[in-house]
């Protein structure tokens, strides 16, 4: 294991590996139950945060500025989970009402007692999985609720005093189901959310849709008709006031999730639970994904590391231009060298990106495009900086069909 840096991060992550049953689209590290062991993952949690304090010798506790509670279905832990998560992290972690905490929910389990439990311990924000108000692709996907369940939990969210509740949206679902995306973006915004994040369908292999996709019994949108629902939901949430401050995210002026942007400028943060991941620049941590090997791990002393890696330089450098490309913080062009001003000026002669006030920014079509183009971006600044070693090494680069 590499020596391990000693920043210490002020945020957190925290899994809860447990859904009432698997969506059909979903590959996510959960196990299906009713009833979740809520005191068995509390002790879990607290124990590994516990050995990761000790291990890094953190001394005393965190201060978090941003904690995120995701899933798997937190909501399906109750009305107390989070007060109890709270007091079990007090050793090692703290955190105050200026603190984003985050817990995701989903309409059928978020009730009006959940909410009131959560607010009072504390949490400021919900992320509440929607996906469609379309019962046919409700069902298709395997949710649980029906189309009046985001709106119930808004109800609950809204009467327990959250002003700040995010809605996820899925859109790029097969055709054959007749979903009107359009219609969806509208009933969102009926809502009055202050925060929308959007998912492209995609047929991940180990979900039950990559295995329909393989089968050949499903299709999914081909790629002119996830470009336009993309776009749609671009104009859409912009005309209704909303900034589309990251590649799926559109946020109500000042209402930008703090603890995404955490991941997406590269600041450490730490992680707990089964299958999560934590950074301690430059070493990237994840967990195992199995609950059941989780839980054993840390009842039995041994940490629930799954693997890590070391960001070198060439993978830091992908990751830089592919992160501040996917946010409207853009990439900044003071310093640039030749190649990345070249770079600059094809994508703006194309419409794919714009520069203001000093930093060349990604359009939605851009956006649309983002992974070429931070491949390209990641060359164009190697070659900037290292131009040298760049020209010896271009024919290697150009065989392997990187761009630069
Ligand atoms: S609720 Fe979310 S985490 Fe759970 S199975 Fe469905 S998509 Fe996966």
């Amino acid at each position: 294991m590499p020596d391990l840096p000693s920043a210490r991060p002020r945020s957190l992550y925290v899994h809860v590996p447990f859904c009432t049953r698997r969506c059909s689209y979903c590959d996510f590290a959960v196990q299906a139950m009713r009833d979740p062991p809520v005191d068995a993952w509390l002790d879990a949690i607290a124990g590994e945060m516990r050995m990761l304090a000790d291990e890094r010798g953190w001394g005393s506790p965190l201060r978090l500025d941003t904690v995120y509670i995701g899933g798997g279905t937190p909501s399906l832990l109750g009305p107390g989970a989070m007060a109890a998560l709270r007091d079990r992290l007090r050793p090692w972690a703290e955190w105050d009402d200026a603190a984003e905490w985050t817990c995701e929910a989903n309409p059928e389990s978020f009730t009006p007692e959940v909410a009131r439990g959560w607010r009072a311990a504390g949490v400021n924000r919900i992320s509440l999985g929607a996906q469609t108000f379309h019962e046919p692709t409700l069902r298709w996907m395997g949710r649980l609720h029906g189309v009046d369940g985001p709106a119930r939990a808004f109800d609950a969210a809204r009467a327990a005093g959250f002003d700040n509740v995010s809605v996820d949206l899925i859109f790029g679902v097969p055709s054959r189901l007749g979903r009107d995306w359009g219609d969806d973006l509208v009933r969102a915004l009926l809502l009055e959310p202050e925060h929308v994040s959007l998912y492209g369908l995609t047929a991940e292999a180990a979900a039950p849709l990559g295995r329909w996709v393989g089968e050949g019994r499903e299709t999914l949108a081909d790629e002119d008709r996830y470009a336009d629902e993309y776009l749609l939901a671009h104009n859409t949430l912009c005309g209704a006031g909303f900034e589309h401050y990251e590649v799926s995210n559109f946020g109500r002026p000042g209402l930008r999730s703090r603890h995404n942007f955490v991941y997406w400028t590269g600041e450490p943060y730490a992680a707990l639970g089964p299958g999560s991941h934590a950074f301690y620049p430059p070493l990237r941590r994840w967990n195992v994904r199995s609950w059941d090997d989780y839980r054993d791990r840390i009842t039995s002393g041994r940490p629930p590391t799954d693997g890590e890696e070391v960001v070198d330089e060439d993978t830091g450098g992908l990751e830089r231009a592919w992160l501040l490309l996917r946010t409207d913080q853009g990439w900044p062009m003071e310093p640039a060298g030749d190649a990345v001003r070249r770079l600059a000026a094809g994508w703006r002669d194309r419409q794919l990106a714009d520069e203001r006030d000093g930093r060349l920014r990604l359009t939605v079509e851009g956006w649309l495009l983002l992974d070429g183009l931070a491949v390209q971006m990641a060359g164009a600044a190697e070659q900037d900086a290292r131009p040298t070693l760049v020209r010896a090494a271009a024919g290697a680069r150009s065989a392997s069909g990187a761009a630069g």
